[in-house]
């Protein structure tokens, strides 16, 4: 059994971050399995050395170990870095579109990006049959609307809510779905602990993974577990963090980390298998 904790550095981890990987490392040791370490840093423009050292410190805070992945900055810089694994992005995306994945090439800006995703992009790209041209468009996914993709128990239909997913950035760099599947397989997970937040991105994940030859991550098992929020009822999230200070490393704060860590994986089956 192969689990990970998978962060980006963009911001400090909040606790929601850490919630996630106390889960992590307690469904590895319960299984006596193995925890990898896989930092996405391919976002360079939001990258910061202080977020990238505050993932190693949350961790060493925490008391959660890992066995595969960076031990530190210098290590994730020099020997495990997404930037370190371009060119094997890029085959995964010639294997996809080889398979038949159907992608097309989409002009729209950033913010234009971010509209509302119904069957498409704003600008209308799937139709007028744009050329891909690296760094000055974008490519997504022509995801039928009609996709259901089991995910556990359940069934999702990730056109509802992602659409045309980009799957290469307009800055010439893998998207994040690229990336995840691609990683996970590399690294041979077998259970992905992740928030219900990403159930979506999941469900998009399985529908790119028999395209990418990712046959590992199509069998893994998910772990989708509730939601940490804040006291008052609403969603942290890193954005709502970043321009914050990194989580205090008190006891108290690591007991309040410990119980929501208890409160939202006791559904799932994960718990603490010590104090
Ligand atoms: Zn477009």
């Amino acid at each position: 059994m192969i689990t990970r904790f998978a962060p980006t550095p963009s911001g400090f981890l909040h606790r929601g971050n850490a919630v996630n990987a106390l889960l992590v490392s307690w469904l590895a040791t319960a299984a006596r399995g193995t925890v990898a370490l896989r930092i996405d840093d391919m976002d360079v423009p939001r990258l910061r050395a202080a977020y990238v050292d505050d993932v190693f410190a949350v961790l060493a805070w925490l008391d959660i170990d890992w066995q595969v992945g960076p031990r530190d900055r210098t290590d994730l810089e020099t020997q495990w870095s997404s930037r370190l694994r371009l060119g094997r992005y890029r085959t995964a995306l010639d294997h996809a579109v080889s398979a038949g994945l159907p992608v097309y090439a989409c002009t729209c800006s950033r913010s234009q990006q971010r509209g509302p995703a119904t069957g498409g992009c704003a600008g209308g790209c799937r139709a007028r049959g744009v050329r891909h041209e690296p760094g000055r468009t974008a490519l997504r996914v022509a995801l039928p609307v009609d996709t259901v993709v089991t995910v556990g128990d359940r069934s999702v239909r990730p056109a509802d809510r992602l659409g045309d997913f980009v799957i290469w950035r307009r800055d010439d760099l893998p998207a994040y779905q690229l990336t995840s599947v691609v990683d996970d397989h590399d690294l041979a997970v077998t259970d992905v602990v992740r928030g219900i937040d990403l159930l979506d991105s999941t469900a998009a994940q399985l529908f790119l993974a028999p395209f990418l030859g990712a046959g590992t991550f199509a069998a893994a098992r998910f772990w989708h577990h509730g939601l940490v929020v804040e006291a008052d009822g609403t969603k942290l999230s890193k954005s709502q963090q970043s321009s914050g200070d990194p989580l205090p490393r008190t006891e108290d704060e690591r007991r309040t980390i410990h119980r929501l860590a208890a409160t939202v994986g006791a559904p799932l089956g994960i718990g603490t298998t010590s104090d």
